[in-house]
């Protein structure tokens, strides 16, 4: 069984205003392009391998060694547990990046696209409002972020889009070295996102303008 409930000895906290009340427009969305989700995904893996990139250039040493060093994207299907995962070995967030960016702070454009989205229904400029991580909820009803930064542990983000979202110390996943995994636990009606020749497809479209290697892989059933 996958998990689907927060972990009880989580920190707690609420999401801004603006935050919940985009999130629940997002999880009740009938918009039918929901494959969206999967280009701001890919948008921000590419935007974090980006940052650790740049860093580099001046400090060889934050790369670390071995796969740590490898600036690629890996999606992954668990048709059991019915989870799509996207990894990359980007900058990572400190626990503070997370609460900050997943959550807490409202962006300046986070209110004109709730307004936007109650007159127009159009998810699909989300991205260009700073708010399209959220887009995850047009698939996923609990979604988790695994993050680990050279500057701090490895956390665990996770919410169920009702209000609040929960942080822990991670002491239940394999350590990442360092970057980013979120694990959407999709929907009933977002099965079709395990279909790995649908994955492939979308894959496809979406990263013509990545300059990392994206890899894609399936779990047997
Ligand atoms: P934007 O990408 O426009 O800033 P998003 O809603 O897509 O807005 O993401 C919000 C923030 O969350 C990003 O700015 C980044 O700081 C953080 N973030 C999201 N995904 C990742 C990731 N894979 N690695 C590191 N940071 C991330
Ligand atoms: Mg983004």
């Amino acid at each position: 069984m996958s998990r689907r409930t927060l972990r009880a000895n989580a920190q707690k906290f609420e999401f801004q205003a603006e935050v919940s009340r985009l999130m629940d427009i997002i999880i009740n969305s009938l918009y039918s392009n929901k494959d969206i989700f999967l280009r701001e995904l890919i948008s921000n893996a590419s935007d974090a391998l980006d940052k650790i990139r740049f860093l580099s250039l001046t400090d060889k040493e934050v790369l670390g060694e071995g796969d740590n060093a490898k600036l690629e994207i890996q999606i992954k299907l668990d048709k059991e547990k019915k989870i799509l995962s996207i990894r990359d070995r980007g900058i990572g967030m400190t626990k503070e990046d997370l609460i900050k960016n997943l959550g807490t702070i409202a962006k300046s454009g986070t209110s004109a696209f709730v307004e936007k989205m109650q007159t127009s229904g159009d998810l699909n400029l989300i991205g260009q409002f700073g708010v399209g991580f959220y887009s995850v909820y047009l698939v996923a009803d609990y979604v988790e972020v695994i993050s680990k930064h050279n500057d701090d542990k490895q956390y665990v983000w996770e919410s169920k889009a009702d209000g609040a979202f929960a942080i822990s110390e991670d002491e239940w996943n394999e350590p990442l070295g360092r970057g980013t995994e979120i694990r959407l636990h999709l929907r009933d009606e977002a099965q079709e996102y395990l279909d790995e020749y649908k994955l492939k497809e979308l894959v496809k479209k979406y990263s013509e303008f990545i300059n990392f290697p994206i890899y894609l892989w399936a779990t047997k059933e």
